[in-house]
């Protein structure tokens, strides 16, 4: 890949991060995202040490490879590398991964309700989050971002017992939308839990047909320029 078309995706990058910051996902300087390297070499992640909403381009990312050895860039390295090489190596449609740390998504991580689609932000998310409970830790080894991919699985999102959140996407925009919509979808049902009513919810059995009715093929793109231009708004870098 050219270095041109490389400068514009980590820009890109960087603007998911600071997308991140600003919906909900910030946690002071923990929280990472990473871009499957174009060229195989590995994986490009955040460097550790500044927040989601200080990351302002392709300066602010690490090149590593699969087992972890710093290929390019400055900076140090989030201790929680192998969520992304892990989660890279096994499923070969992800191209960016994040995991991060957002209030009401690690919350409900935290207790035993499958999500259920009370807003449309669930549906959004084309199914239910997996689950990871091995430990409730830091993935810092290959053989657990080994088991936290394998509970993974096909799915775009997985909640982490008493941690956080991992999320993917075959692109920067898809997979950091999955990770607001997990947010989102986790605030909903917990102040609806929070109240003590009953609530109702999308039907399992109607969720696919909801989902192609709502989810428009240009509806990421257009999420996507939405926050871009909310995050030239919010965050003044220059
Ligand atoms: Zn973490």
């Amino acid at each position: 890949m050219a270095d041109h078309d490389l400068t514009t995706a980590l820009t890109e990058l960087a603007y998911g991060c600071r997308i991140l910051h600003m919906e909900g996902h910030a946690d002071m300087t923990l929280g990472h995202l990473s871009l499957r390297d174009p060229d195989g070499r590995g994986v490009w992640l955040k460097r550790s040490g500044i927040g989601l909403g200080e990351v302002r381009d392709g300066g602010d990312f690490v090149l590593i490879d699969f087992s972890g050895k710093r290929l390019s860039g400055d900076g140090r390295l989030h201790k929680e590398w192998p969520i992304h090489t892990e989660i890279m190596r096994r499923r070969p449609d992800v191209i960016v991964a994040g995991h991060s740390h957002p209030f009401h998504a690690t919350a409900f991580s935290a207790i035993e309700v499958e999500l259920a689609a009370v807003t449309n932000e669930a549906v959004y998310l084309g199914g239910v989050p997996s689950r990871f409970s091995e430990t409730t830790g830091l993935i810092d080894t290959p053989s657990l971002g080994e088991s936290l991919a394998d509970a993974l699985g096909g799915a775009s999102t997985v909640l982490m017992q008493n941690h956080g959140i991992c999320f993917v996407g075959r692109d920067i925009a898809s997979a950091v939308m999955m990770g607001l919509f997990l947010e989102r979808a986790c605030r909903s049902q917990l102040a609806l839990l929070a109240t003590g009513l009953a609530y109702t919810a999308t039907a399992p059995g109607e969720l696919a047909q909801k989902h192609d009715e709502i989810f428009d093929p240009g509806l990421i793109e257009t999420f996507w320029a939405f926050f871009k231009r909310r995050a030239d708004r919010v965050h003044n870098l220059h």
